[in-house]
């Protein structure tokens, strides 16, 4: 019998079909259409370079051994990827492709084909119209580990952070994930690891990133239909810096093609380093795939730094600004600013400003005042007990009732009430406002702030009480 490219085909497919879920043969493999076969290369359709991507980083093991079955060890696909039209006018056209299947040795499979970098690139940084070949890394220089104080809160970020600048993509921290609260390092490590990859390989391609940014380009790049570029752009990328991840949360388009890339760069060996503001676990509205994906490093945390490094942090501050500061007056302010870097250096920016304009010494009256705005301008905390009694308070129950395991239901509101304020007005995770509000556990909490969100837009009363509780614990 005579092989022709949809007799092959359709013998792969079956086999394919037999192989895997329905629902994966229907996405991916029936929109395929075999348009040629010569000696022992069959080549194939694909709708778009998505979905070419996709099928090799995929399918690639199935389809070379429903091929090798059909053609024999020579076997080769080649695809035909209609390419998305992004420069306007002329018709749509083809790009072939050769299969990575063709090179067996390569255990992952997944090089970009050279054909592709060829092509001209839509760049999301460069301005249309300009020509920019080289991508700009986005770096900080003055964010470098030389400037990054270490101290007992951050040894185990720094170090792995060290560790991943200078062997990027070939430790087990990949992706490296820092988190920590508001100011205490995370975007100045990002940067310091990108600054000394540059340095020590300057071959490499570095790019930094804020999550808000990378969004952005997204949604630009849906408009534009330019999708496919914005996944090709980044997926050249050798060491990718994203910052302040939380902010994809919700962004279930972003998350996707984000999902994508990762699972690109990270078959290819290259280093993908991630900062948020919580751990993993406290995470919401992440997709549990890309959740489990940021699990697959180190996650490392950026703590509070104690009163040692505030001293440290600080004398390295004056020491490169060339200050000289009294030591009681560095003392006084590592002492009143506890919670936040950045606020360490804002006083001690304001300080050297206020005290250069009016010609006047460092003085211990001039530091209380200063110290004295900054604290009074950070929002104070509410504790969690403190949030159990006022919303015990307003249901007229005890807090022991609001604790207790009853299914009563305003009870059960109440606690999820309490749960839901615990999480918007204080830093704490899941997992601690779960045990501080009865001993349950993080999903649970998860749980009752969505409620509470749900009931709040649909039930007119639910939003009183949110309203009435919000005001009690703000003012
Ligand atoms: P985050 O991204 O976690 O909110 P940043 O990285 O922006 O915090 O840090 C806030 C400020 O504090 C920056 O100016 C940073 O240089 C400084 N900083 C934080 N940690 C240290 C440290 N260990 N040593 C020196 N400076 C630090
Ligand atoms: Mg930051």
């Amino acid at each position: 019998m005579i092989k022709t490219a949809p007799s092959v085909w359709g013998e792969c497919l079956s086999f394919i079909q037999d192989n895997i879920k329905q629902q994966a043969y229907k996405t991916w493999f029936e929109p395929i259409k075999p348009i040629k076969l010569s000696g022992e290369a069959l080549t194939i359709q694909v709708p778009s370079k998505f979905f070419y991507e996709w099928l090799e980083e995929h399918y690639i093991k199935l389809l070379r051994v429903a091929l090798v079955k059909q053609l024999g060890e020579d076997a080769k696909l080649i695809y035909d990827v209609r390419m998305e039209n992004n420069y306007s006018s002329s018709k749509p056209h083809t790009v072939k492709i050769p299969s990575s299947n063709r090179n067996p040795i390569n255990p992952q499979g997944i090089t970009m084909p050279l054909d592709f970098n060829k092509r001209e690139l839509r760049n999301p940084f460069v301005i249309p119209g300009i020509q920019k070949v080289k991508i700009e890394s986005q770096l900080n220089p003055n964010y470098n580990f030389d400037s990054f104080v270490e101290g007992d809160s951050n040894r185990l970020a720094r170090s792995a952070s060290m560790a991943v600048a200078n062997k990027p993509g070939g430790t087990s921290f990949n992706p490296l994930l820092i988190y920590g609260g508001v100011g205490l390092g995370k975007t100045h490590l990002a940067h310091a690891i990108g600054v000394q990859i540059k340095d020590k390989y300057p071959d490499k391609t570095v790019l930094y990133i804020s999550s808000e940014k990378f969004t952005q380009q997204y949604i630009d790049s849906v408009k534009a239909n330019t999708r496919n570029d914005f996944i090709h752009f980044y997926s050249m990328i050798d060491v990718l810096l994203i910052d302040d991840v939380q902010f994809l949360s919700g962004k279930t388009g972003t998350q996707d093609v984000f999902f994508h890339i990762f699972n690109h760069l990270h078959q290819n060996g290259k280093q993908v380093i991630l900062t948020s503001d919580k751990a993993p676990v406290d995470m919401q509205d992440i997709e549990q795939r890309l959740l489990s994906r940021f699990k697959w490093g180190l996650s490392a945390e950026l703590q509070v730094p104690d009163y040692e490094t505030r001293i440290s942090i600080l004398q390295n501050k004056l020491y490169r600004d060339g200050v000289e500061m009294p030591e009681e007056i560095v003392e006084y302010i590592a002492k009143h600013i506890k919670s936040n870097v950045r606020e360490l250096e804002g006083v001690l920016i304001s300080m050297i400003a206020q005290a250069s304009f009016n010609r006047k010494e460092f003085t211990l009256s001039l530091t209380k005042q200063i110290v004295d705005k900054f604290v009074k301008n950070t929002k104070r905390e509410v504790s969690i007990d403190y949030i159990q009694k006022i919303v015990s308070n307003y249901f007229e129950l005890d807090v022991t009732t609001l604790q207790s395991k009853t299914r009563k239901r305003h009870i059960v509101q109440a606690r999820q009430l309490a749960m839901y304020f615990a999480k918007r007005m204080t830093k704490a995770s899941l997992a601690s406002i779960g045990s501080q509000i009865g001993k349950r556990d993080h999903a649970t909490v998860l749980h009752a702030c969505k409620t509470v969100d749900n009931l709040t837009e649909t039930d007119k009363q639910f939003r009183k009480y949110v309203d009435d509780i919000t005001k009690k614990l703000t003012f």
